[in-house]
């Protein structure tokens, strides 16, 4: 078909004015394509001051491939569209020279902007692929500019390898040289850093990093700092806080058990009078309660009589003492004898009497008469300040007071008035509550941290505000079921906000350091044989064309308290560390990684 109209001279003259004007069409929409669809081509070809015979070359290849086109011919032969060609063809002539024209004072002034040099990368592609020609695969970064491939662009560090004593590789607490930052902290402050780190490391067994490890020699970088946002990487500062270290476990308030007392009636009898109830704060010795018991009432009545006896047998003594000549001796024998079981017998009922609590001197009852020693005996150990309450021709003499043995407050009472109680039924609870005993559960193998005299924090369940106390007790042994070791503080509890049986957590304090090396939790990653960080070079903002480059830092973890985690050794205030998003540096540290064979996930 083409070949056929060529034959023709008029439309074949037709046809060539067409392919021109197409091909200025072709030649401009190739412009076009250059500018808007591949800018980083452009970007490129300046480099190599090769754009003009590139631009050319493209046109010429349009135009071959216009002449071929067969609807050139086609269109030819209608005249309507060659008047319109002819318009077009006008248009677009003048536009199409001009655009190249315009292309080269372009690139003119490009080239001449940049000196003529590589333009640098990032700047130029942002953020698009690179090109495959200047892209180094293994450090994902251009080629020309990365720093592991050419060591010139930013030299090795001196490698000072493993620190057995910090247990990290290239430890800035012993190379201060290494550290990336721009103001060294003072020799007396390092001097504190590693006395807190032989602390730390001697309190505890911490994380082993691996010395074969060769991951600290890894340097990551980025192409350049908008990649690095790109990449979801989160900066933070390495800086100094408070690191607390414990012991955690759950426990309960109890009463002391030394300073708590239950109070039960000594005879079987029934409630005559109850004097306290729950809460009331009592002295050692105050009433209680008084019982109405008739064996006390017989106890006292026996005594009673032994006292008569023993004074009717002693006045029988002294008589025929004084008759001696007119007596027989075996009279006075048999006398003497009567008195000695009398005396027996007071002795028996005094302490009958002692046995139930009461203080009785029956030296005092043998100075009065009978009538004075029964008054005395009725109210027997009823406090003088009770007893005047009392109406003394209603009671009886069976009332057995029941006292407080000391001072406290009264947790519980399970008395009530008339009830029959006996010795197996416990009356009062009292405890000493300026101080409680806290019971705490620990790990088994926490142990060896645990030394008496600790410092031990408690808070009971929905509470906010901690309670203070010291460990005063380790168990020696540990609990058959829980396999947890119990310990023992006590609290003060003068202000009586401690209550019995309150549950909560507990922190034994095993260290407390205000200026512990801390970074924020998920900025450390253990990478199957060491912890790792990753620490933004010093230079990273010296220059744009600085390299971006995080250095791999093996770091040795102490404690994590409340967000944060102590950095032994490894890192220094100041330090600038990826603390999220660093996926992106993990998996070119994993790349980076391969073959060297020491982090094999354990
Ligand atoms: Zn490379
Ligand atoms: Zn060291
Ligand atoms: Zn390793």
């Amino acid at each position: 078909m083409v070949q056929k109209s060529i034959d023709r001279p008029s439309e074949a003259a037709a046809m060539r004015r067409f392919a021109d004007q197409d091909s200025a069409r072709q030649m401009e929409r190739g412009r076009h394509d250059l500018v808007t669809e591949h800018p980083h081509a452009i970007g490129g070809d300046i480099s190599r001051e090769s754009e003009p015979e590139s631009v050319m070359g493209s046109s010429s290849v349009a135009q071959t491939a216009t002449s071929s086109e067969p609807n050139a011919n086609a269109n030819a032969g209608q005249p309507d569209q060659k008047r319109a060609g002819s318009f077009v063809r006008k248009t677009f002539g003048a536009i199409g020279p001009t655009l190249v024209l315009l292309g080269f004072a372009a690139v003119f002034y490009f080239g001449h902007k940049n000196e003529w040099r590589v333009p640098k990368f990032a700047s130029v592609i942002g953020t698009a692929t690179p090109e495959v020609d200047d892209w180094c695969s293994d450090h994902s970064v251009p080629a020309s500019i990365c720093v592991e491939c050419n060591t010139a662009l930013m030299p090795l560090d001196e490698d000072f390898g493993w620190c057995s004593q910090h247990g990290v590789h290239n430890c800035v607490l012993d190379h201060l040289e290494l550290a990336e930052v721009k103001t060294l902290p003072s020799q007396e402050q390092l001097q504190e850093d590693r006395r807190r780190a032989d602390a730390a490391l001697a309190m505890s067994v911490r994380k082993q990093n691996n010395s074969r490890c060769t991951l600290y020699q890894n340097r990551i970088q980025f192409a350049s700092v908008e990649s690095v946002q790109q990449a979801g990487v989160d900066i933070g500062l390495v800086q100094r806080d408070r690191i607390i270290e414990a012991v955690r476990g759950n426990g309960e308030i109890v009463y002391d058990p030394t300073r708590k007392a239950t109070i039960s009636a000594r005879v079987a009898g029934s409630v005559w009078a109850v004097e306290k109830n729950i809460g009331d704060v009592v002295r050692e010795g105050e009433l209680l309660a008084l019982i109405d018991a008739t064996a006390v009432g017989k106890i006292k009545s026996e005594l009673l009589h032994a006292l008569a006896e023993e004074s009717l047998q002693q006045k029988n003594v002294s008589r025929l003492q004084d008759a001696r000549g007119a007596v027989a001796g075996s009279k006075i024998i048999e006398a003497e004898a009567a008195l000695a079981k009398a005396r027996a017998d007071v002795l028996t009922s005094e302490q009958a009497i002692r046995n139930l609590g009461l203080p009785i001197d029956a030296d005092l009852l043998r100075e009065m008469n009978e009538r004075q020693a029964m008054e005395e005996l009725r109210l027997l150990g009823i406090p003088q300040t009770y007893r005047a309450t009392i109406d003394e021709l209603a009671a009886s003499t069976n009332l057995l007071p029941v006292v407080a043995p000391m001072s406290g407050t009264v947790v519980s009472r399970s008395v009530s008035l008339g009830e029959v109680v006996d010795p197996s039924v416990r009356l009062f609870e009292i405890a000493d509550t300026s101080q409680m005993w806290l019971k705490l559960s620990l790990p088994l193998e926490t142990i060896d941290k645990l030394v008496v005299g600790q410092e031990i924090q408690f808070t009971p369940d929905g509470r906010e505000r901690s309670i203070e106390g010291k460990l005063d007790w380790i168990s020696t042994g540990a609990d058959q079921h829980t396999r947890m070791i119990d310990v023992r503080a006590i609290l003060d509890n003068q202000d009586g906000r401690l209550r019995d049986r309150t549950f909560g957590t507990g922190s034994v304090i095993l260290r407390d350091a205000t200026d512990a090396i801390v970074v924020p939790s998920d900025a450390t990653h253990w990478e199957g044989c060491c912890n790792v960080a990753f620490v933004r070079d010093k230079e990273y903002f010296a220059s744009p064309d600085s390299p971006k480059v995080f250095h791999v830092r093996s770091v040795r973890l102490g404690a994590t308290y409340q967000g944060k985690t102590e950095v032994i050794a490894g890192l220094l205030p100041g330090e600038v560390i990826a603390v999220q998003g660093s996926d992106v540096l993990r998996a070119q540290l994993l790349k980076n990684g391969l073959g060297a064979g020491c982090c094999v996930e354990e």
